[in-house]
């Protein structure tokens, strides 16, 4: 038996037991023999995981969830093959990830970038059961809260236990947030939305879906707020914008007149 390498009790996590990056982050949370997976990753890395979360000694019959944090490929692409090998597990996520995942979307879940070449495989992946605010996962003697959190993509999920939050593609310790970007869903004032609510909640942990863990910090949370704060004013983020004050400006300039002693 390979040992257990938990981060926290009842949670490992897949990159930090193999001590190498494999994909996202994938975390195995357990209680007695009973245990489920946050996210799996690309499908090339999805024996492996099941394989070392055997070696751990987890019998492979016992696991209860298979989780879609939400749609994107780089997080779901493997739970086809995860759900052949661990065909016990349910597999659940949002109403809307299983809405996009059903109609094969896939601009929706990056695995088609067409403009950058970007055309990866996206398999038929069902969602079996449909999780949402308010709803909770049981497993053994534990209960994780879902919270609804979107802004990054419409359906996105995180996951409370305790004084830990699995946060998906919210934000990660350098910062940064999850992809921006109105192909994807992107909402810009939900996603402040969400982030607001993070902060405001009393997690002591962040568990996200890419990097490192980190402790909650209300300061690092709301610099990241206040930065996606502006990009709701900025031409650069496009139709992810809600307004762009410059035109406002513009509109008074044009009744004026453009004077070149004021460019
Ligand atoms: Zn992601």
């Amino acid at each position: 038996m390979t040992p257990r390498r938990e981060i926290f009790p009842h949670v490992i996590e897949m990159n930090y037991q193999a001590r190498r990056r494999l994909g996202c982050c994938v975390y195995l949370v357990f209680d007695g023999p009973e245990w489920m997976l946050i996210d799996i990753g690309f499908e090339d890395t999805a024996e492996e995981i099941v394989e070392l979360v055997r070696q751990m000694d987890f019998p492979l019959s016992s696991c209860r969830y298979l989780v879609a944090t939400h749609a994107d490929v780089d997080h779901i692409q493997g739970l086809k093959r995860a759900k052949e090998l661990l065909p016990s597990a349910v597999v659940v996520g949002h109403p809307e990830t299983a809405r996009t995942l059903q109609r094969g979307d896939r601009v929706a879940t990056y695995a088609e970038i067409s403009a950058q070449g970007i055309s990866i495989d996206l398999p038929n992946i069902r969602i079996e059961q449909t999780i949402d605010e308010g709803s909770t996962l049981k497993l053994g003697g534990l209960t994780l809260d879902v919270w609804h959190t979107p802004g990054h993509t419409v359906g996105q999920l995180s996951f409370r236990m305790g004084n830990l939050l699995f946060c998906a593609d919210n934000i990660y310790r350098d910062g940064c947030v999850g992809n921006i970007d109105a192909h994807h869903g992107s909402d810009l004032p939900d996603f402040i939305r969400s982030l607001e609510r993070i902060r405001d909640s009393d997690v002591e942990w962040l568990l996200p879906s890419h990097g490192p863990v980190f402790r909650k910090r209300n300061e690092h949370l709301q610099k990241t707020i206040d930065r996606l704060d502006q990009y709701q004013h900025m031409a650069d983020f496009g139709t992810c914008a809600v307004d762009w004050p410059l035109l406002d400006e513009w509109d008074e300039e044009l009744i004026r007149g453009f004077d070149a002693s004021k460019g």
